[in-house]
């Protein structure tokens, strides 16, 4: 059985994505609309700024650097006040932007810079010395390297020296544009999928422009949205690097005429006072704050009551959580939204007034979906599978990689997500397991099997897996290592705990914090394996309880 979406259907324009949230965001809010605000110095731009900062900067790109349709920019940077200006200009010049987390180390940044074949990278503020070194590892020549912020640290230009010797230009999208919106890459960010490495999920600009469009289809369903929409003030928390911040908040909340205050660092006395400061009506989370929201005794310190609306993403959250979370902040609806960012990422949300805080939520507009067994047959209503979509925010593709494209999408073009879970008769999902191997860490993807490759490097380790184990205290998934020490003459167990934690430390240095083996190790006799070697997490579940020796 196919579930389409029953809300009303959406026709997606051919159109540049910054073309079309700009002139959204403008329409509905006028050119004077103070559209970001930075919380850490409280600078803020007009949509008028934006556009003539964003669009001077593309025919900077354009002039001073060459960048054409089909060439790629990366920004390896956090969120800033410059972030929306740098991506906006990269995707309005007609070129794809890449966004790379700024917790990569060296190496993981190279990876990706290789993979894009990125032609010029913006860098922020107390990133270069990363990017300094990852260009030693990189397979061809990044040709240019500008600094997101004045202070260019070790890059020739900034991106406001390159638009401030640009004229003003209303018309940015009448050159250099590639030939249809429904198949360039606006955007390439990387996620490991299902398994494995890091791949460039193309994400087009009519995908993009389709989730924007069917975010803001489900929201306007919500009531104080109806009542004043461009009185909504965004929570710019979640990272641009990721497909859930591009989307949600540099994409659709801008399109909806909303005002977006970013801030650059997380911390959960910073978050609270910025909802305070700035009367934040509406917050894009992952359930490890709305957690802290719900038990953290600070929260009573501060006044939350502008705050309508939490919408989570990312990861699980427990229905326990969201009821606990509204008791505490009264006025406060806690809804889910679910995606990947295969699918631009959003495919699933709850409107504040469907109220069934256990559901991911509906069909956003023009989406299908079907759940389906081992064998690949479609189960019926209420019955456990995986949860496989199709729809206009669907990525085209991975990048240079057929082998993994073929693998994720069936022969219907239905994308298959890893994802475990059941559609009721009403039309509302459910998320109950994942079948594949990815772990989320507060959102953030740690694929097992890159740290599998990595510990396999070490002479001390004979055989080694990951898997996630809940960390309940924080609402989320954190990696644990099995390992399997190499023997040495005369080791007695106290020398392998010894060497293990040695090999946590050589492994920490090789990647991003958000990887780290937080749910610690155990060393255990033997990692299950099937005839072809692949790692049978389950068995390894069980052994968990009966062989290991856990530190
Ligand atoms: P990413 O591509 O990093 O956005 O990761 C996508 C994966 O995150 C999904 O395939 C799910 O496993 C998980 N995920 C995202 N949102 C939710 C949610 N609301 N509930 C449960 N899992 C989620």
């Amino acid at each position: 059985m196919v579930f389409v979406s029953k809300l009303s259907g959406i026709t997606v324009p051919d159109i540049n994505l910054v073309e079309y949230v700009l002139g959204e965001c403008e329409s509905r809010s006028g050119a004077d609309h103070t559209l970001f605000v930075d919380s850490s110095t409280d600078e803020s731009l007009t949509v008028a700024q934006v556009k003539s900062q964003a669009f001077r900067f593309a025919a900077g790109l354009r002039s001073r650097y060459d960048i054409q349709a089909g060439d790629v920019v990366a920004i390896f940077a956090r969120n800033s006040i410059s972030f929306p200006i740098a991506a906006y200009g990269v995707v309005a010049s007609g070129a794809t932007c890449t966004p790379a987390n700024p917790s990569y180390t060296p190496k993981e940044l190279a990876h990706q810079l290789s993979d894009s074949h990125c032609k010029a990278i913006i860098v922020g503020d107390g990133l270069h010395e990363t990017v300094v070194e990852a260009l030693t590892h990189v397979a061809h020549p990044v040709e240019h390297i500008l600094s997101m912020d004045e202070a260019r640290e070790c890059a020739p230009h900034s991106i406001y020296e390159v638009m401030e010797a640009e004229a003003d230009d209303t018309t940015p999208f009448t050159t250099g544009q590639p030939a249809s919106f429904l198949t360039a890459p606006a955007f390439i960010c990387y996620s490991s999928g299902t398994t494995g490495k890091p791949k460039g999920v193309l994400l087009t600009h009519a995908n993009m422009v389709a989730n924007a469009m069917q975010i803001n289809g489900l929201k306007e369903l919500d009531v104080p949205t109806q009542k004043a929409e461009s009185f909504e003030t965004f929570l710019g928390l979640a990272p641009f690097c990721h497909a859930y911040g591009l989307s949600y908040v540099l994409h659709s909340s801008v399109a909806l005429g909303g005002k977006i205050v970013i801030m650059p660092t997380y911390s959960f006395e910073s978050f609270l006072q910025t909802i305070q400061d700035y009367r934040i009506t509406f917050g894009y989370l992952v359930p490890p704050i709305v957690c802290a929201l719900s038990k953290d005794p600070r929260v009573d310190r501060f006044d939350l009551s502008t705050m309508h609306t939490v919408l989570s993403g990312g990861a699980s959250l427990s229905p326990t959580l969201i009821e606990a979370t509204e008791l505490r902040l009264p006025g406060v609806k806690v809804v889910q939204g679910y995606g990947m960012s295969e699918m631009s990422p959003a495919v699933t949300m709850l409107s504040t007034s469907h109220r069934n805080p256990a559901s991911i939520g509906v069909l956003l507009p023009n989406c299908e979906a079907k759940v389906v067994d081992d064998q690949g047959n479609e189960v019926s209503v209420s019955t456990d599978g995986e949860l496989c979509f199709r729809g206009p925010n669907v990525m085209l593709g991975y990048l240079n990689n057929p082998s993994a494209t073929l693998e994720i999408f069936d022969d219907q073009g239905f994308l298959h997500t890893g994802d475990i879970g059941y559609v009721d008769a009403s039309g509302y999902f459910y998320i109950t397991d994942r079948k594949k191997e990815i772990i989320k860490f507060k959102g953030f993807q740690v694929a097992p099997s890159e740290l599998e490759g990595l510990l396999a490097e070490h002479p001390d380790i004979e055989d080694a897996a990951v898997m996630a184990v809940y960390d309940d205290s924080q609402a989320t998934e954190i990696p644990k290592g099995y390992f399997v020490m190499r023997k040495q003459e005369n080791d007695c167990f106290l020398d392998e705990i010894t060497r293990a934690h040695a090999v946590v430390a050589w492994l920490h240095e090789r990647i991003a914090k958000y990887k780290r083996l937080r749910g610690g190790f155990a060393i255990i006799d033997h990692i299950p394996r099937s005839p072809a070697g692949k790692i049978i997490r389950n068995s390894l579940r069980t052994m968990d309880h009966v062989s290991s020796r856990e530190s």
